[in-house]
């Protein structure tokens, strides 16, 4: 276990490595800023190093309504024994557009939305923002729609009140009751339609979907849209150490595990990648790994693989598998250290972090691993000379959050959590240490290997 910073024991020739590895990284995040970008990237990935949507094969892959991804490798021995499994999440916090967002006021076209997971909504005022997603139009035709990542694109923003003005409306209330949810609408155009007498500013903005995407207003009931941070992934720092992005909750994992397999070849025991959606909101609807697609998904590998799965043999198989679940981790800020307690904290540069349990309020809705299975990969990250660490996430009480572990465990797999330390996480701009991205991509690979 690491207790200094894992910078020092790394070489000039693995340091190049390590910041040859953040470019790719740093390519994923730009194009990858949803869940379904991230899947899409996926399977093109995928695809390149052999997988194929055939369970008749050794390297299969299957996508779930374009947002989720599974990835199976098969192993020397049979799935009898179970697997090693992975699962990383590829939603992020975000803002959704509502259902109904397009409005005209005080000569202004404005989008409504509604957050997505766990945000701090006033980091999200002030910024230039883009608008990803899709549109299903009334005839049943889907038009893809990314605007705000190309230099030439125009951006998006929500305002924010001026300090002049902003004493008694923001700055004398608590933090979290300064900026309500409904006032997150995204300034969107302000040029009336000639000739237009009523809500032309509207009017024009509807012409311009028109001509440009070819949809009319309705055609946002039926829509996925999302607004993101427009800005690219860069290194920061003068010595370039850290990646500053978006979304790297958790696509800091989803890259690295998809980086551990793709290009594994004949592991020891069959390897299995889960992409998941809808983490940020507690696993739900058919694209998060509560649902069923799991269970469907290896039922047809192993029918494709020649074994003669039923539901008992499937319940074996998963009972026996062994499992990570790849998700961030807090590391200590170094500003209000206070909320963590630092014997037990992760830190920037450290490596990989093991966590045995998450939760809240006395472990309150989290897995807590074995000690048996934490020993496992204790020896085995050791063994391969992985940088880790252990960390909890922020001092008893203090507050708390949860990963897909618990659903896993539900199976009966022995499953730890593990991730990259992140600051201001769960923010627009996350910060990562290229240290501790490039140690969990070896500690994935290790595990699949083993
Ligand atoms: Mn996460
Ligand atoms: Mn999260």
């Amino acid at each position: 276990m690491q207790k200094q910073s894992g910078w020092k024991l790394k070489s000039k020739e693995e340091i190049k490595e390590i910041f040859q590895f953040a470019e790719e990284y740093k390519d994923f995040l730009d194009n990858a800023k949803t869940e379904r970008e991230a899947a899409a990237y996926i399977a093109r990935c995928l695809k390149v190093y052999g997988f194929q949507p055939n369970y008749t094969r050794k390297k299969i892959y299957a996508v779930n309504r374009g947002k989720e991804v599974m990835a199976y490798v098969a192993g020397k021995e049979s799935p009898a024994e179970g697997l090693n499994i992975i699962v990383a999440h590829i939603d992020a916090p975000r803002l959704d557009l509502k259902q109904n967002p397009l409005y005209e006021d005080v000569d202004l076209a404005l989008l409504r939305t509604h957050y997505y997971g766990g945000i701090k909504k006033y980091q999200w005022l002030a910024m230039p923002l883009a608008l990803h997603g899709v549109v299903v139009r009334g005839d049943g035709d889907i038009v893809e729609i990314v605007i705000g990542e190309e230099e030439s694109d125009p951006v998006f923003m929500i305002d924010d009140l001026l300090p002049h003005l902003s004493r008694k409306t923001q700055d004398e209330k608590k933090l979290s009751d300064a900026i309500e949810g409904e006032k997150l609408t995204v300034i969107f155009g302000s040029m009336p339609l000639m000739g237009a007498d009523k809500e032309a500013v509207k009017e024009q903005i509807l012409k311009i979907l028109a001509d440009k995407y070819g949809i009319v207003e309705d055609d946002f009931i039926s829509a996925e849209l999302e607004i993101v941070p427009a800005f690219k992934a860069r290194d920061v720092g003068l010595d370039r150490s850290m990646v500053g992005a978006y979304g790297q909750d958790d696509r800091a994992s989803a890259f690295t595990l998809l980086q551990a397999i793709y290009d594994l070849e004949d592991p020891q025991r069959p390897c299995l990648a889960l992409f998941t959606d809808k983490e940020e909101i507690g696993s739900e609807g058919n694209t998060g790994i509560k649902s069923a697609f799991l269970h469907l998904f290896l039922q047809d590998v192993f029918q494709g693989q020649g074994i003669d799965v039923n539901e008992a043999l499937l319940r074996k198989i998963l009972f026996k598998s062994k499992a990570l679940s790849a998700d961030v981790n807090g590391a200590l800020n170094p500003m209000f250290q206070d909320v963590h307690e630092q014997q037990n904290a992760c830190y920037l540069g450290r490596g990989i972090c093991i966590s045995k349990f998450t939760g809240h309020m006395g472990k309150v809705g989290a897995s807590d691993a074995n000690a048996e299975y934490v020993g496992e990969i204790r020896r085995l990250f050791t063994k391969d000379k992985i940088i880790w660490q252990t960390g909890e996430l922020g001092k008893i009480d203090e507050g708390g959050g949860g990963t897909v572990a618990k659903y896993l465990a539900l199976y009966g797999m022995d499953i730890l959590d593990c991730g990259t330390p992140l600051l201001t996480m769960h923010s627009p701009y996350e910060l990562s240490s290229k240290l501790d991205i490039f140690e969990t991509y070896r500690a994935f690979n290790s595990f699949f290997k083993s």
